[in-house]
C-alpha cells in the first residue's frame, strides 16, 4: 500500500510506546517497575463517576453540540475566570478527546508549510510531531538547568523571524516540572509584544504546584497577552480522568474557535456525552477535597524521590515545582539516555522514559504518580544498577 508523505512523518508517541511496553513486560510476568506513565494512578473522585452514572442512566446517550454543551463550557469558563484570571466567555471555548486532541486540532488550524514553531527543549513528545505532521518547522531553544529549563528572553529573540507564527509554553513543564513565574511571562511578552506571535499555552498541569507556588497562566499577564494566547487544558492530570478523554482550547479568537468546531464536526464530532456531564464536577470545586489530596500525595512522592535520587552517587535531579516528574541528570553514567533506559529496564526491570524523547539526551524521566513503596523499589534497583556498573 502506498500511504501518504503526510503519515509516514509521525512518529509513535515515546511515552505511550514505553509506558505500552513495561504493561505488556508485566502481563508475561516480568518483575517491572515502570516510573514511565504520565498520569495519576488515582481514581476517579466518586461525584464524578456517580454524575456518570446518572448521565447514563437518565438516557443522556445521544451527540450533543460538537464543541461541548453549554453547561460544560460554561463551567470552564468560570473555572478559567475564577482560577486562571482568563477571560473567556463560553463561545470562546471547544471541548475535544483530551488536550492532546485540542493540540491536534489547534496546530491543525495554524500551520502553514514552513511557519516556523518557537519549542522551548525539552519539550513533551508530541509538539514537534504535530508541527512536522503539518508541514511547519520546529524551531528548538535549548534550555539547561542553569535556568531550571526555562527559556530567557535572549534566547528568544535570537530565535524568532518573519516566520515566527507560535511559541509553545509548557507551564508546569512536562518532563522538567519547572513553572514560569509572572514575571518571567512578562518578559518573554516583551520580545514578543511588537510581533503577531500566536502563544500556546499548555496548562494541563496547572494544578499540579507544590510548596505554595503560584501559577500564572501565560494570558492573565494583560489583555493583549490574553488575545494573543490559545490556552489549553483539561482534566486529565487534575481529577484522575485520562481514559474519560476531555481537554479543551479557550481563545479570545471567536473565527478559531468556529474553524475547530468545523474540523472537530468533520471528524470526532462532540466527546464523549457521559464525560461531559461528569467533568463538571471536576471543574466547579466540588471535588476541590480530591484534588487537595492528590496534590498532598504527589508532593509527599515527590520529596522522596527527589531525596532518594540525589543520594544516588553519579545521579542529580533538581526538585521540580510542579507536575509528577523528576528529570534526572545521567550524564556521569552514560550521556546515552536511551543506551541507559534499554540497559535498566532489561537488567533490573525498571522503566523509565529517555530524555532523548524529550529532546535532551543524558537525562531521564521518571514519574513520581505511584505509591512511595513502588518508589522505594524502583530507586533501589536503580541505585543496584549503578553499583554494578562501576
Ligand atoms: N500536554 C502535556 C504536557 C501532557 O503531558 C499531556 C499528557 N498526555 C497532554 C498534554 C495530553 O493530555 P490529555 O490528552 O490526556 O488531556
Ligand atoms: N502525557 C503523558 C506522558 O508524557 C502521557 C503519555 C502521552 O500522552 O504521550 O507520559
Amino acid at each position: 500500500m502506498k500511504y501518504s508523505k503526510r503519515i509516514l512523518t509521525l512518529g509513535e508517541s515515546l511515552t505511550i510506546a514505553i509506558s505500552s511496553l513495561a504493561r505488556d513486560l508485566k502481563s508475561q510476568g516480568k518483575d517491572v517497575l515502570s516510573f514511565s506513565a504520565g498520569e495519576p494512578d488515582f481514581d476517579t473522585p466518586k461525584m464524578i463517576k456517580d454524575e456518570a452514572i446518572r448521565a447514563i442512566n437518565s438516557g443522556f446517550t445521544k451527540y450533543t453540540q460538537v464543541s461541548g454543551i453549554p453547561e460544560l463550557r460554561l463551567a470552564i469558563s468560570e473555572k478559567l475566570k475564577n482560577e486562571n484570571k482568563l477571560n473567556y466567555d463560553a463561545d470562546e471555548i471547544i471541548v475535544s478527546n483530551g488536550a492532546k486532541h485540542s493540540l491536534f486540532n489547534v496546530f491543525s488550524a495554524l500551520i502553514d508549510k514552513d511557519d516556523e514553531v518557537i519549542i522551548p527543549s525539552p519539550y513533551w513528545v508530541t509538539y514537534p510531531e504535530l508541527v512536522n505532521y503539518f508541514g511547519g518547522k520546529n524551531i528548538f531553544i535549548e534550555t539547561d538547568e542553569g535556568t531550571d529549563f526555562k527559556i530567557i528572553p535572549m534566547q528568544l529573540k535570537q530565535k524568532i523571524t518573519p516566520k515566527t507564527k507560535i511559541i509553545v509554553l509548557t507551564s508546569p513543564s512536562n518532563p522538567t516540572g519547572m513553572i514560569y513565574s509572572k514575571e518571567e511571562l512578562e518578559a518573554i511578552y516583551d520580545v514578543i509584544k511588537d510581533t503577531n506571535i500566536i502563544i500556546i499555552s499548555d496548562e494541563i498541569y496547572e494544578k499540579l504546584v507544590y510548596d505554595n507556588i503560584t501559577f500564572t497562566s501565560p494570558g492573565s499577564i494583560n489583555d493583549d497577552m490574553l488575545n494573543r494566547t490559545i490556552t489549553i487544558n483539561g482534566l486529565s492530570k487534575s481529577v484522575a480522568m485520562t481514559g474519560w478523554r476531555i481537554g479543551y482550547a479557550a481563545s479570545k479568537d471567536k473565527k478559531l474557535i468556529k474553524l475547530l468546531n468545523n474540523l472537530q464536526s468533520q471528524s470526532t464530532s462532540n466527546i464523549n456525552s457521559i464525560t461531559q456531564k461528569a467533568s463538571i464536577f471536576g471543574l466547579n470545586g466540588d471535588t476541590k477535597m480530591d484534588i487537595d489530596g492528590f496534590v498532598s500525595a504527589f508532593m509527599n512522592r515527590r520529596n522522596l524521590a527527589y531525596e532518594l535520587i540525589n543520594n544516588i552517587h553519579l545521579l542529580d535531579t533538581k526538585l521540580p515545582q510542579g507536575a509528577f516528574y523528576l528529570f534526572i541528570n545521567i550524564k556521569e553514567v552514560n550521556p546515552d539516555s536511551m543506551a541507559f533506559c534499554k540497559d535498566l529496564l532489561e537488567k533490573e526491570g525498571v522503566a523509565l522514559v529517555p530524555g532523548i524523547a524529550f529532546g535532551m539526551d543524558g537525562y531521564v524521566r521518571f514519574s513520581f504518580a505511584c505509591g512511595e513503596e513502588q518508589i522505594k523499589l524502583g530507586v533501589n534497583r536503580i541505585d543496584r544498577y549503578i553499583s554494578n556498573l562501576s
